[in-house]
């Protein structure tokens, strides 16, 4: 067992409120690229022209596109051993909660109960006029723009897209946990896109623990991070999960 993994897992222990922050990265071994990197999904689809409100609204029909794309990936993928060692930390009573970036459900897949949605869910969507939510169903929409069955309005991914503000639950709920929680548990994210990305120093500024497990340093690594632990968060979290078994 890597001697940080160790130590980490003895500042879990220790813990009484620990949350997972997760990003791209977390999924990254399920098949889900992370969205920067040179075949990610901005090299098809730049995000001025699929991923804004404003792109939306002016043409709704060509970001849908985007996201039928996306969608039908989203659809074959399944958790990963990292995810499952969150999950099963959560079922060990170490961990308390998850504030994830990603919108591919796959920490609810896990079998994680606590998941705060910071930037939605690409499995559903919700009217732009009336705000009624439903699934996603891909095999049903393979064109255009969906509309609502209640009132006839367009529908749009229940994703945050850039221009949008964060979910006020979640915003008011990672609030309230980043200020209670004595360990904070950084996964696969590069602190880039924010306010996400300063949910980690508010919770150091609290006087949580952090450990962050990347396969590279980040802006995090030298600033707020306590432990850093370097490898594919697929290999790193279970490793980390067997340790909290064995102490
Ligand atoms: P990012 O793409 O900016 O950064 C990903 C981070 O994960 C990088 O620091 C990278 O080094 C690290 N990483 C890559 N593979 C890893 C692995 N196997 N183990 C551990 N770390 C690994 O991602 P971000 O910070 O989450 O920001 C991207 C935004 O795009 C998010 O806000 C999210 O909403 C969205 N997004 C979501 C998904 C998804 O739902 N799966 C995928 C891509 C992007
Ligand atoms: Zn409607």
């Amino acid at each position: 067992m890597k001697p940080r993994i160790l130590e980490a897992a003895r500042a879990l222990k220790k813990a009484h409120h620990a949350v997972a922050v997760t990003g791209a990265g977390a999924s990254v071994e399920s098949g889900i690229p992370d969205f920067r990197s040179p075949n990610g999904i901005w090299e098809t689809y730049p995000p001025d022209r699929y991923a804004t409100i404003e792109a939306f609204l002016d043409d709704p029909d060509r970001v849908w596109q985007m996201w039928f794309d996306l969608g039908a990936m989203l659809g074959d993928v399944l958790p990963n051993p990292g995810h499952h060692a969150l999950a099963e930390l959560e079922a060990m009573g170490h961990l308390h909660a998850i504030i994830t970036q990603n919108i591919d459900n796959l920490h609810q897949a896990a079998g994680n109960r606590r998941v705060i949605e910071y930037h939605g869910n690409a499995r559903r969507m919700r009217c732009l006029d009336c705000d009624a939510g439903t699934a996603l169903d891909l095999a049903r929409h393979t064109g255009s723009a969906p509309h609502c069955v209640a009132c006839g309005g367009i529908m749009k991914p229940d994703v945050v897209l850039f221009g949008e503000i964060i979910p006020e639950l979640a915003m008011t709920e990672s609030e309230l946990l980043v200020r209670r929680c004595d360990f904070v548990l950084i996964v696969g994210t590069s602190a880039t896109v924010y306010p996400a990305a300063g949910i980690p120093a508010t919770a150091k500024q609290h006087g949580a623990f952090v450990v962050e497990c990347n396969v590279e340093e980040t802006d995090f690594t030298c600033s707020i991070t306590d432990i850093f632990i370097q490898g594919k968060c697929g290999e790193t979290l279970p490793l980390l999960a067997q340790a909290m078994r064995e102490l």
